[in-house]
C-alpha cells in the first residue's frame, strides 16, 4: 500500500510550529510496512487542499490528512474531501452527543460552530476523539483511502492508535513484526560497520535511526496474520546483541535511557540523587519526565556557582582552588556530596564547560566531568570531550551520566547473579 500524508495549516507552512504529526505517522506507517513516497503541507485553503488531495490521490492508495478539523472557518479538511468525493456532508448523531458531552464535562458553553464538528461525508467511519472535541474518519471510494486526523498532537497521536492503526491492519492479511534495540554510546558509523553484513537481508530487514548519542536498531518482517515472527526475528537479534555487546541498554518500540534508568532502580527499589552544574537541572528532568520517577529521584541540586559547590554539597575548598570546578576532583566530589546528604543509593554529578565562551587551551569548551557516587563501590568519573555547540553538549552529559549508572547496574546485576 502506497501512503501519502497531506498535512493542513497555515502555521505549518509558515514555519511557527514543527509537523511532528507528519513524523509521527510517517514512522508508525513505516513499522506497518505502508511505504511513504510522498508528504505535502498546505495552508488553510480550501482550493489548494482540495487540488493537494487529488494529486496524492492519483499516486496514492491511501492518503492521511492532518489538521483543519476544527469549529472556525478556516477548518476545512473535512468539507474538501467530501468536495473531492462529491458526497454530501450529513450530520452524525453520535458525534454531536459526543461533543455537547465534552463541552458539559470541561464546564463550557457549546457554541454553534461546534456542530460543525459533527458533520460528516455521507457514508464515512467516523473516528470518535477521545481527547478533543474533532472526530476524524475515513473515506472509501473506489479503491482509494482517505483518513482525516485532527491536527493537535494529543489527539492526533490518540485517534491514530486506537482507530486508524487497527483498521490499517485489519485490511491486510499479513502483519509486519518489528523489535527494537536501542544502543548509547556507540557512534553510527561504528555500529553500522559492526552489522554491516546484517542489512544485506531482505528479511528480516534491519535498519537504523541515530539521534545524538544514541541508535535505534529496528528489525522487520512480514508474515501471515497468526504466525509466531519470534524464531524469524531471534537469530538476527541475538547476533546484533552479540556484535554489539553493552551498547545495548533496552528494546521496545518507546523505550529511552531515563526510561530504562527509572525501570531498573524501581525494580531494585533503590534511590538517586544528581549534582548538576552545567546540565542545570535537565538530568533530574529527564528522569522527571518517566512516570514512576517519584519512587526514584530524592533530590536533584542545582550547583552552578562554584560557591554553591561547596556550601551545598560540601565540595572542598582546596579543590575549588587548585583544580577548579571542571575537573575529576570536583565531579567525584559533588556526586559524593549528593549521595551524603540524600541518603540515595547513587548520586549523579556533572559539571563541565558548555560555551561557547569560557574555553581555554587546556581546559575547551566540551570539556565535561560526570562522576557516579555508588552504594555498592567506589566512586566513578569520566571526563568527556564533546564537540558541539551549548545544547549538545548539555543534553550529551545527560546521556553520558544515565549511561554511566546503567552500565553500573549492569555490572551490579552479572554480579548479583
Ligand atoms: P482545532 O480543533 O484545535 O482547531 P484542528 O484539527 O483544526 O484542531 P489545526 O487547527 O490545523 O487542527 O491545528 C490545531 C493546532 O494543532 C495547531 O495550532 C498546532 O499547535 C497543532 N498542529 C496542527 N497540525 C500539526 C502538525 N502537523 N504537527 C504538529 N502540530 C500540529
Ligand atoms: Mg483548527
Amino acid at each position: 500500500m502506497l501512503c501519502e500524508i497531506l498535512s493542513v495549516g497555515t502555521e505549518l507552512l509558515m514555519g511557527q510550529i514543527a509537523n511532528t504529526d507528519a513524523q509521527f505517522l510517517a514512522r508508525r506507517l513505516a513499522v506497518l510496512g505502508i511505504t511513504m513516497h510522498r508528504q505535502t503541507t498546505v495552508g488553510d485553503n480550501p482550493g489548494r487542499v482540495k487540488e493537494a488531495l487529488g494529486e496524492a490521490l492519483s499516486r496514492a492508495d491511501l492518503v492521511i490528512t492532518t489538521g483543519g478539523l476544527g469549529p472556525t472557518e478556516d477548518d476545512l479538511t473535512k468539507e474538501m474531501v467530501a468536495e473531492y468525493f462529491g458526497l454530501p456532508m450529513e450530520l452524525h448523531a453520535d458525534s454531536l452527543e459526543r461533543i455537547a458531552a465534552f463541552f458539559r464535562t470541561v464546564g463550557r458553553p457549546m457554541t454553534q460552530n461546534n456542530r460543525k464538528q459533527a458533520l460528516m461525508p455521507r457514508g464515512a467511519r467516523v473516528m470518535p476523539n477521545r481527547k478533543g472535541t474533532a472526530p476524524g474518519c475515513i473515506v472509501e471510494q473506489g479503491g482509494k483511502i482517505v483518513a482525516v486526523l485532527p491536527g493537535p498532537p494529543f489527539e492526533l497521536t490518540d485517534m491514530y492508535e486506537q482507530q486508524l492503526e487497527p483498521y490499517l491492519l485489519a485490511r491486510s492479511d499479513k502483519v509486519i513484526a518489528s523489535r527494537f534495540l536501542h544502543m548509547v554510546g556507540v557512534g553510527e558509523s561504528e555500529v553500522e560497520t559492526r552489522l554491516l553484513d546484517l542489512f544485506h537481508s531482505d528479511s528480516p530487514t534491519l535498519a537504523l535511526y541515530c539521534n545524538p548519542g544514541e541508535i535505534t536498531a529496528r528489525m522487520t518482517v512480514m508474515c501471515a496474520r497468526g504466525e509466531d515472527p519470534a524464531p524469524l526475528l531471534d537469530p538476527l537479534e541475538r547476533e546484533i546483541r552479540r556484535r554489539m555487546g553493552s551498547a545495548v541498554y533496552a528494546e521496545g518500540i518507546d523505550a529511552s535511557l531515563p526510561k530504562e534508568i527509572v525501570r531498573r532502580l524501581t525494580a531494585r527499589g533503590e534511590t538517586l540523587a544528581t549534582a548538576e552544574s552545567l546540565t542545570g537541572g535537565m538530568l533530574a528532568s529527564q528522569i522527571v519526565d518517566v512516570p514512576g520517577a517519584s519512587g526514584v529521584l530524592t533530590e536533584a541540586h542545582v550547583t552552578y556557582a562554584v560557591a554553591a559547590k561547596a556550601r551545598v554539597l560540601g565540595v572542598p575548598q582546596d579543590i575549588l582552588d587548585t583544580v577548579g570546578p571542571v575537573s575529576e576532583a570536583c565531579a567525584r566530589a559533588m556526586a559524593e556530596g549528593a549521595r551524603r546528604i540524600s541518603g540515595a543509593h547513587y548520586a549523579l554529578a556533572t559539571t563541565g564547560l558548555a560555551g561557547p565562551g569560557g574555553g581555554t587551551e587546556e581546559t575547551p569548551v566540551g570539556t565535561v566531568w560526570i562522576a557516579l557516587a555508588s552504594a555498592h563501590g567506589e566512586t566513578q568519573a569520566r571526563r568527556l570531550s564533546l564537540k558541539s555547540d551549548r545544547a549538545r553538549i548539555r543534553a550529551m552529559t545527560c546521556l553520558h551520566a544515565l549511561n554511566l549508572l546503567r552500565l553500573h547496574l549492569d555490572a551490579l546485576d552479572t554480579e548479583e547473579k
